[in-house]
């Protein structure tokens, strides 16, 4: 036997390195990503705030290998996930979002819910900020232990906001959270984005002079499930009022809802705190109706394949827009319909003969 031989045992001792030296490394790292999650699954189910913050980092990371761990964490979390009640909170900045959540939040800590508190926020892509990064706001709550707070991540399309939100819902949930704030502020799609992901909806506004239904989105009245007036407080109290009557109005010419559920309108002052326990009895109310109704799990269901074909969407884009030859001529066929040389429809159809999956 020569020293070269395959047979030679001293030789074969040492081969894994020698044959392929990736793979000890992929093993060792496999083996200590199996345990990580593991263990940041576990902290997780027992309430460990701390694991579940980090637990969101992963989600948030755009790492290749830590979209693997973060999906195996989703996963995990998966089976104890939805036994909560998902709240959307939207209004124009300066209604009084984060001082409202803060006391609505508090009063439901208070009481024993597990209340976590998310943020979808375009606009922090754009600014680089975050609504809900000023957590001074947020001084009680952030410090209830009953309470979890975490900001939008910044820097993220919609979409990606959206993906992030959903899954970082399933981690609190598994979490122990019951009570799910999920605020937004009124831009673009993203009302109609945490709509999506909530059970309940919940508009903020402002008494105004005049008319209150100005200056009010299409389709937000159409989403809320209730109206709650802000700053119902000192000389704002008479108008608020007003305003409740006018909205009250408003929503009767609005056709009823799947669910059954009339949309309410509330007055609240999130400084002196009051109308807030109000508040917390119609949600209360409204989760009544909806889980006898069946309509409740219904809606988390259509949610569900809503966010599968929207995934698949966004995916099928992405990868259409990325693709080399697409990138290419994506430009010139733009250019054509500048020049009146091509229709649309004609430039569409060329570019997607063109894209090779
Ligand atoms: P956001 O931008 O919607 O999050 O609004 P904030 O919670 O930051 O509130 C904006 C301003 O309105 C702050 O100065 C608050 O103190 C004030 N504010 C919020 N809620 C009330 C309220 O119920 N009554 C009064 N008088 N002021 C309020």
């Amino acid at each position: 036997m020569t020293k070269k031989s395959a047979l030679n045992e001293a030789e074969g001792t040492r081969p894994a390195s020698g044959i392929n030296p990736g793979a000890a490394q992929r093993v060792r790292s496999s083996r200590k990503k199996e345990i990580v999650i593991e263990e940041l699954t576990r902290e997780i189910l027992a309430g460990n705030k701390r694991a579940l913050s980090q637990g969101i980092t992963l989600i948030e990371s755009r790492q290749p290998l830590h979209g693997e761990k973060a999906a195996a964490l989703v996963e995990n979390c998966l089976p104890y996930a939805n036994k909560s009640i998902r709240i959307g909170i939207t209004g124009v900045p300066g209604v009084g979002k984060s001082t409202f959540i803060e006391a609505f939040g508090t009063f439901l800590a208070d009481h024993g819910k597990k209340v976590a508190v998310l943020a979808v926020d375009p606009t922090s892509s754009v600014t680089g900020g975050s609504i809900l990064g000023d957590k001074t706001r947020m001084e009680t709550l952030v410090n209830h232990e009953n309470a979890f707070i975490r900001p939008s991540p910044s820097g993220d399309s919609l979409g990606g906001v959206a993906k992030t939100t959903r899954e970082t819902i399933i981690l609190c949930e598994a979490a122990g959270f019951d009570t799910l704030l999920i605020e937004t502020v009124g831009v673009g799609q993203s009302e109609t984005t945490v709509h999506s992901m909530t059970d309940f909806f919940l508009l903020l506004k402002l008494a105004g002079a005049g008319d209150e239904l100005q200056g009010i989105k299409r389709g937000i009245m159409e989403m809320a499930d209730a109206i709650v007036i802000n700053k119902a407080d000192g000389e704002n109290l008479k108008p608020a009022e007003k305003a409740r009557s006018e909205f009250r109005r408003a929503l009767h010419l609005y056709p009823a809802k799947e669910s059954g559920w009339t949309p309410k309108v509330l007055l609240t002052s999130a400084t002196e705190k009051t109308g807030i326990k109000e508040v917390w009895q119609l949600i209360v109310e409204y989760e009544q109706l909806v889980k006898e109704t069946g309509h409740f799990s219904q809606k988390r269901q259509n949610q569900n394949k809503f966010w599968l074909l929207q995934t698949i969407n966004e995916h099928l884009k992405n990868r259409f827009y990325q693709d080399p030859e697409i990138k290419k001529l994506l430009p010139k066929q733009l250019e054509a319909i500048e020049k009146n040389e091509t229709t649309p429809f004609e430039a569409a159809a060329l570019l997607l003969s063109k894209y090779r999956d």
